[in-house]
């Protein structure tokens, strides 16, 4: 298993106890974050040293973390684990990858969405060491393909939107061809990711209308932010709660 430094999560006291506590205090800090990061906005970008510096003011101990930019990445944002370069079998910084201005990389008041989805990603997972390490180990493991190919490809892809087929064919399909006790992993994996990541949208969603309502004298024209509704997470994370539901009920029977 990997380790995890205390440079990329929070003390022990702090990331103790149930996963909804957690994921509370995660969402507190989000909103924390929100209220400082938006008094920033005296123009409508603002420097990523600027963004650094409130992140690392909200947060409860020293991350080690860097904003990178997403437009050369080829994704609108991301959240990634790095290893340390010394040790590979330790996973000690994140790398935030958020959209940059092309013309002066500030990071503009109209991804709003972008960054508060992403900001949030982050402070979850500072408070899931586990969860990282687990994630880890079966990115590394035969069970990758799964992972990479089904979640990816179907749980979280807006191209996969036929609900029906997915509940009747893709999912029983690629589950028929795992062993059992990989079957739960999967899926508690699958229903973990879905579930902040409908959390994300919401929290990217609310505070995009929010900042620009806030700061209407700065901008041109309002944008609606995307609320993720076409990804049909909710719906997908339903699906993978009965699957999940019915799988431990029939282990247990079989106990
Ligand atoms: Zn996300």
């Amino acid at each position: 298993m990997i380790k995890i430094s205390t440079g990329a999560k929070v003390p022990l006291e702090l990331s103790k106890g149930t996963y909804a506590l957690r994921f509370s205090k995660a969402q507190k800090l989000t909103d924390e974050f929100f209220n400082k990061i938006s008094l920033q906005f005296t123009e409508k970008d603002i420097e990523p040293d600027v963004f650094t510096k409130t992140v690392e003011d909200v947060l409860p101990s020293k991350i080690n973390f860097k904003i990178a930019n997403s437009t050369k990445a080829d994704c609108e944002g991301a959240v990634v684990h790095c290893l340390n370069p010394q040790n590979t079998g330790e996973m000690n910084s994140f790398k935030i990858f958020l959209p940059l201005n092309k013309y002066d990389n500030k990071i503009s008041i109209y991804d709003t969405n972008v960054f508060m989805h992403e900001i949030f990603h982050f402070f979850c997972e500072i408070f899931n060491p586990k969860h990282i390490a687990k994630s880890v180990k079966l990115n590394e493991s035969t069970f990758r393909r799964y992972d990479d190919f089904f979640y990816n490809e179907y749980l979280y892809n807006k191209k996969c939107t036929d609900i029906d087929a997915l509940k009747n064919n893709l999912l029983p399909e690629v589950l028929d061809n795992m062993p059992d006790g990989e079957k739960i992993i999967f899926l508690q994996n699958a229903r973990y990711k879905l579930k902040e990541e409908v959390y994300a949208w919401g929290i990217g969603y609310k505070y995009g209308i929010e900042n620009q309502k806030i700061h209407k004298d700065l901008i041109c024209e309002k944008i609606e932010p995307s609320d993720g509704r076409e990804f049909k997470l909710g719906e997908k994370l339903e699906i993978v709660n009965c699957f999940l539901k019915e799988i431990l009920n029939n282990a247990r029977k079989n106990k």
